[in-house]
């Protein structure tokens, strides 16, 4: 008798530990301070406190958690596992997702449309896929030394290809490697089946993408493939496979066909909004095969209306299991750490913990847990009904603006003649906004955080930094000044605690990457601003320089794209509202002087909906927020916008429809390549970033030279800026100074010999 799906499970959980144990315990690793045998053993104890947690809270079924276990990222744990990737170490594997002074780490990309970022591997011609079984063997064999019957995950091969990297000089596609790739898995899965294991979860979210790399039919085709060949090897676990993040096409026939054993499907409320027939499509597979019903939301902080979610599970038939639409791992492990939310709206929260909660009342049903039922009640009731989240005077302004496209007047070429009147020079030089954030700033705002230090203090000490940035810029003449942004914490951030309509939390980690974590801000309700935000700074920056200084703003997409959003709105309803906030925030720089404002959208690409069809009516709105902001500005105001990226493929013509009048960008890595196709959609200034913020080396005057010179082939010289990738933010003052005093020798140079 195999073991049957459990009733009530997860896709995945946080794993940096409630309390950052990973973190803590990766960071003292790579500095030195424990050793590897230190390391693993917190790990152990940090995997074996999560499955004790994870029973308490309700999976208490054989197979019910999942161990979703990995110390940097669960994409190089699988390619770790089956080959993708070689390491045997722990020091191996970080030097593949961190580096080292030899070694290029591998890239780092975007894991679907959430802020959580992988390790892409990268597959060469001769990759020979030899499956390291042990890796999860000891995982399970641990579990079961504490008592717990878990169940392994794996990311499947479909995904674990499509989201590879061709290696350099690689002539075959990653995807082409399938077959060897599968052999590899059942290497895996035939041990794991002498290992007595019952169930093993292997995620395909490929699936519910339009990926660059395959297009869904390829992605079925090669699922049907894969799928094939594990579903008849004798030897393996009952395979569970799961498709979180967005909704199955094509791939949804294919695995009704397969007849895994079981099948998760995501069936949060945003899925659904984007694919409305999907539940009844759903239906269908649940005739065919055991289906774990993704209804809990995994990627938002809002506690369900369980009731409605119940009605759903209902209409799927009787043999139906509840779970998560995603790992929880992008959302924080619990409420109860939050001491100081305001007390109505922690009723409206669930984060990873009153998550796992809600899956086991929705599996149980409100005649077996009616406290549940009432308590989510109450929430969506008081939620709806608080004047927190509805703001009649924030409803009536957005209200006025006009419907559809707004557009800035008079067009781009008047404002630019107009601008004519800021005197710049030519190929003005300029930065991206962040001086590098000292030891000194970051210990003042942790003092006046913790009231050690007064707020005349803080300010003071802010007050200084400004002026000694404002006097670099001067010494290594800069054209175009910043005042550093010492005073924020997080681009982010910073404004979300002077908007209303946010809440922050204190201990709200999320796992962006490896060891770092952010802390989201959460729109809980209209967006308002309660007054300037930015404006004594720019003042007092620009009263120390006779040069122009820029006002710097976060544009409504990166506020959104950073923090949690509503889900009784649509996100266009914030987007706007954030963009009204932000144009009377314009109208009070211009008053205040300052006559140059960058709006900063690193995040446009970022929310690209993973389907094709999604993305025009996303663009839309996005790049509608943004224009929003410049609406009202005036003609001889220049607005700056920086995105930093090189990569524009898809957005291109979102990013010209932005209609700034000064556009900065990553090209350094890419040596202004991407110039060739921008030009012709770009009327706007343009400012390809000539060295790489990423690393601390010093580029020198002759290759930065070279790339304005470079540039200068696409773009005409009255159109062009010099200026860096990105902020300063996380470099150190000695290189920050070496480099820009390079980059402003190099523009000289260059505009000498024209
Ligand atoms: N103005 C911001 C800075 O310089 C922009 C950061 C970003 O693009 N991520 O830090
Ligand atoms: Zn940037």
């Amino acid at each position: 008798m195999t073991a049957p799906f459990p009733k009530a499970t997860i896709e995945g959980y946080p794993r940096v530990g409630a309390h950052r144990e990973l973190k803590r315990a990766l960071e003292s690793y790579w500095s030195g301070k424990i050793d590897a045998e230190t390391f693993e053993s917190a790990a152990h104890s940090l995997r074996l406190d999560t499955y004790a947690r994870l029973k308490e809270l309700g999976l208490t079924e054989d197979y019910a958690i999942p161990a979703d276990v990995a110390y940097y990222d669960h994409v190089l744990e699988t390619a770790l596992t089956v080959g993708a990737a070689q390491g045997e170490s722990l020091d191996n594997e970080f030097t593949l997702a961190r580096g080292n002074k030899d070694t290029a780490p591998l890239e780092m990309t975007k894991w679907f449309d959430t802020n959580y970022h992988y390790i892409v591997p990268e597959i060469t011609d001769e990759q020979a896929f030899s499956a390291r079984p042990q890796r999860v063997l000891k995982i399970v064999e641990e579990a079961r030394a504490a008592g717990y019957t878990v169940r392994p995950v794996l990311v499947g091969p479909v995904t674990l290809l499509a989201l590879s990297k061709q290696a350099e000089g690689a002539t075959k596609q990653p995807l082409d490697h399938l077959n060897e790739l599968v052999d590899s898995y059942l290497t895996v899965l035939a041990e794991l089946h002498d290992a007595g294991v019952e169930w093993i979860q292997l995620a395909e979210p490929a699936l519910v993408a339009d990926l660059a790399a395959a297009d869904d039919a390829t992605l079925a085709a090669a699922l049907k493939t894969a799928y094939g060949r594990i579903l008849s090897a004798e030897k393996r676990p009952q395979v569970y496979l799961t498709t979180p993040y967005g909704s199955l096409n094509a791939g949804l026939d294919v695995i009704t066909e397969l007849q895994p054993e079981a099948v998760q499907v995501d069936l949060s409320v945003g899925t659904l909004a984007l694919d409305n027939s999907y539940l009844e499509r759903v239906a269908k597979l649940a005739e065919a095969t055991h289906l774990s019903a993704g209804l809990v939301d995994g990627r938002n902080v809002w506690a369900a209306n369980l009731r409605d979610l119940r009605e759903k599970f209902e209409t799927l038939g009787d043999n139906v299991s509840v779970t998560t639409s995603v790992s929880l791992q992008h959302v924080p492990h619990t409420v109860e750490a939050e001491t100081s939310l305001p007390v109505d709206v922690a009723t409206w929260f669930a984060f990873a913990d009153e998550k796992i909660r809600e899956v086991v009342a929705l599996s149980a049903g409100p005649l077996d847990a009616p406290e549940a039922y009432a308590q989510a009640d109450r929430a969506v009731r008081t939620r709806a009904e608080s004047s927190r989240t509805h703001d009649q005077a924030v409803q009536d302004r957005t209200a006025q603006l006009p419907e559809g496209q707004v557009q800035r007047q008079p067009e781009f070429a008047e404002r630019n003649k107009a601008q004519e009147a800021l005197g710049l020079p030519q190929l003005p030089t300029t930065t991206i906004g962040s001086f590098p954030q000292t030891a000194e700033i970051r210990a003042a705002r942790a003092a006046h955080r913790k009231g050690e230090l007064s707020d005349a203090d803080y300010t003071e000490a802010l007050r200084n930094e400004v002026k000694s940035v404002i006097e670099l810029q001067e010494r290594l003449g800069l054209d175009v000044l910043v005042h550093g942004e010492p005073e924020r914490n997080d681009m982010v951030q910073y404004f979300a605690e002077l908007l209303d309509g946010f809440v922050v939390t204190e201990n709200g980690w999320v796992q962006s990457y490896g060891s770092r974590c952010t802390r989201p801000p959460i729109v809980v309700g209209d967006i308002s601003r309660p007054k300037a935000m930015t404006t004594e700074w720019a003042k007092f920056a620009q009263s120390l320089s006779e040069k122009h200084v820029k006002g710097m703003l976060t544009g409504p997409v990166t506020i959104l794209a950073w923090s949690f959003v509503r889900d009784d709105v649509h996100q266009s309803v914030s987007a706007d509202q954030l963009g009204v906030a932000l144009a009377d925030e314009v109208c009070d720089l211009e008053e205040a002087g300052i006559d140059i404002i960058q709006i900063d959208e690193p995040a446009l690409r970022e929310l690209l909906p993973l389907r094709e069809k999604d993305r025009k009516a996303y663009l839309d709105w996005a790049v509608r927020s943004f224009r929003v902001v410049s609406l009202q500005a005036k003609p001889e105001t220049q607005i700056h916008t920086h995105l930093c990226y090189s990569e524009f493929g898809q957005i291109i013509d979102a990013v010209a429809g932005l209609d700034a009048d000064v556009t900065s960008i990553e090209a350094a890595r890419s040596r202004m390549e991407l110039l060739e196709d921008i030009d012709e959609k770009f009327h706007s200034e343009i400012g390809p970033g000539i060295y790489d913020i990423h690393s601390p080396r010093i580029p020198s005057v002759a290759e930065m030279a070279e790339l304005i010179r470079a540039a200068l082939k696409n773009v005409p010289v009255e159109r062009l800026w010099v200026n860096p990738d990105c902020g300063l933010k996380t470099r150190g003052y000695e290189e920050t100074e070496a480099s820009l005093r390079n980059m402003v020798l190099a523009r000289d140079e260059v505009r000498a010999s024209l």
